[in-house]
């Protein structure tokens, strides 16, 4: 079992999930069982409760936990499954200290961020060995070198390298080589700034992984080496790409892969097998056809809130060489004077998971539009109530429908809170979380999507359709053709008679990968490519 530590440098956002996904898939591309974890140096215990604007999209395991969207990264290119295990958040580590002190563990010592914080984040780093047989574990830090927040993270660290020795554990470092537009220079300042810094706290990294806009020349490579002690073969660039799936490639024409199983005393094995994948970019880069999908969400002014959904629609559009052009709609801005010229010239329309009133009504505008004007929709979470609600009001005539989310004492609430819900106060980790399984009704549209009668999908949400009303919405044309059998309750509703109009209660995005795109976008995609000829 091998550790690889991950850290990031001079500036957030360069891209660390992707870069660490990408050397996962390189490593398991030749051979190797990896995985990854994210250790995140907030204090909430995870990120459920966090606005989408904070970290982007909360990403659901599985296993019900509600985690960082980097893992949704390593999900898509590494064709894995990871679980509440993976994101260890700072949150986590206190709760459990905490907990402990209560119980009595301590009794009589004084309880301190040295031994026992990193004691807990070293256990934590190593708990996922315990349970596969992992050759390698690739740990992403989150935050920047330097921040006060990431220090016990980085010590944990180093403490492991120093018990297991350098042939088990290894640091990347990533940051950035500034290009300066006025004088035309890249500068490596802030690079040797930032690896002193680690340097300080007792890592040295093994790896660096430049990230820059121009190419560096090769003397550029030599004194960063020179600078930070890194050999030069490990000075690595990564330069600016078109799109993220480059990204495997671009670091294996740099070695990266070679450089680091050579350090470990790791076999080279094969040469990586990205044929796949190499398929997957082709078709993306060289589209026959585009097609025009609006994103009707409340978040839509910062894209990673949708990240998954996202993923799902280009994976869908790629393997079909199609490019997907997202139109990006914010709900609260649309009204009924306006929807239609919003809208109009929109193949696909998708209506995105949300909660909360802001932008409910501008939901409900677009559903209707879409249903009465067969153009195709897919609606997640919300969306397919926002599906339920509309069709409640203007086909069933009940005016007053709604979801108790919403509206708490609507007449009609077609939306809402199960029994064993209504008597929950904490707002952590209760929603319906993670897989369950899904009944589909044979020969339905559904049933051509997925072609099987059972499927799992991920859950994150409080709210149902309320089966009161499922016998008049059936008879009046809103099926219910998936099933959670245990509770009966409403996964996947279709309109009859409509070209292509699904809502689902789960969340397709989270299964969509790289290497399998999900049906669902996928038959949505294509749907709104036929909508396109019409
Ligand atoms: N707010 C809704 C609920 O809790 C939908 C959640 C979602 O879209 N993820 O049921």
């Amino acid at each position: 079992m091998r550790y690889i530590f991950i850290t990031g440098g001079v500036v957030s956002s360069l891209g660390k999930g992707i870069f660490a996904a990408s050397l996962g898939k390189l490593l398991q591309a030749r051979g190797y069982r990896v995985t990854l974890q994210k250790f995140d140096p907030y204090l909430n215990v995870d990120p459920g409760t966090l606005n989408p604007y904070e970290h982007g999209e909360v990403f659901v395991t599985s296993d019900g936990a509600e985690t960082d969207m980097d893992l949704g990264h390593y999900e898509r290119f590494l064709s894995i499954q990871t679980t509440r295990d993976h994101n260890v958040t700072t949150g986590k580590i206190y709760q459990t200290i905490i907990e402990r002190e209560r119980r009595g563990e301590y009794l009589g010592k004084t309880v301190q961020v040295i031994p026992h914080v990193t004691d807990e984040i070293k256990r934590r780093f190593t708990l996922l060995a315990q349970k596969e047989p992992y050759d390698i574990i690739l740990t992403e830090l989150g935050g920047t070198v330097g921040d006060i927040e990431s220090l016990p993270y980085i010590e944990a660290a180093r403490q492991l390298h120093y018990e297991l020795g350098p042939l088990r554990v290894l640091f990347v470092h990533l940051t950035l080589v500034v290009y300066l537009d006025a004088t035309q220079e890249l500068k490596t300042k802030p690079t040797q700034h930032s690896v002193k810094e680690l340097q300080q706290a007792g890592v040295q990294p093994d790896v660096l992984v430049c990230r820059t806009a121009r190419s560096l020349p090769k003397e550029m490579r030599a004194k960063i080496a020179l600078h930070t002690n890194v050999p030069r073969n490990a000075v690595i660039q990564a330069l600016d790409v078109p799109t993220i799936y480059q990204v495997p490639f671009q670091l294996r024409k740099e070695k990266i892969d070679e450089v680091i199983l050579r350090r470990l005393r790791l076999p080279l094995r094969s040469e990586p097998d990205l044929s796949q994948w190499q398929t997957f970019v082709d078709r993306l880069q060289n589209p026959q056809q585009t097609v025009r999908i609006g994103l009707i969400g409340k978040y839509v002014e910062l894209h990673d809130a949708y990240k998954s959904i996202h993923e799902a629609l280009i994976h869908a559009g790629g393997w079909r060489s199609t490019q997907v052009d997202i139109e990006w709609i914010y709900s609260g801005d649309l009204t009924s004077e306006n929807v239609e010229r919003r809208l109009k010239g929109l193949q696909g329309i998708l209506v995105a998971p949300g909660f909360g009133e802001r932008g409910i009504a501008g939901k409900i505008l677009a559903v209707h539009y879409a249903r009465t004007q067969n153009v195709p929709f897919l609606g997640i979470c919300l969306g397919m109530q926002m599906a339920v609600i509309e069709f409640a009001r203007h086909v069933l005539g009940l005016r007053e429908a709604h979801s108790t989310e919403i509206e708490p004492h609507t007449p009609h609430p077609v939306i809402d809170l199960m029994p064993e819900q209504k008597e929950i106060v904490e707002k952590g980790g209760t929603m319906r979380l993670g897989a369950y399984p899904c009944e589909i009704r044979r020969g339905s549209l559904a049933w051509r999507i997925y072609q099987k009668p059972l499927i799992y999908e991920r859950h994150r949400h409080r709210y149902e359709l309320n089966n009161q009303y499922r016998t008049a919405l059936e008879e009046a044309g809103l099926l219910i053709t998936g099933r959670y059998p245990e509770k009966d309750l409403a996964e996947i509703i279709e309109i009859r008679g409509h070209p292509f109009f699904i809502g689902v209660q789960f969340h397709p995005e989270f299964q969509s990968r790289v290497e399998s795109p999900h049906p669902l976008f996928g038959a949505f995609i294509e749907a709104a490519t036929r909508h396109q000829s019409d």
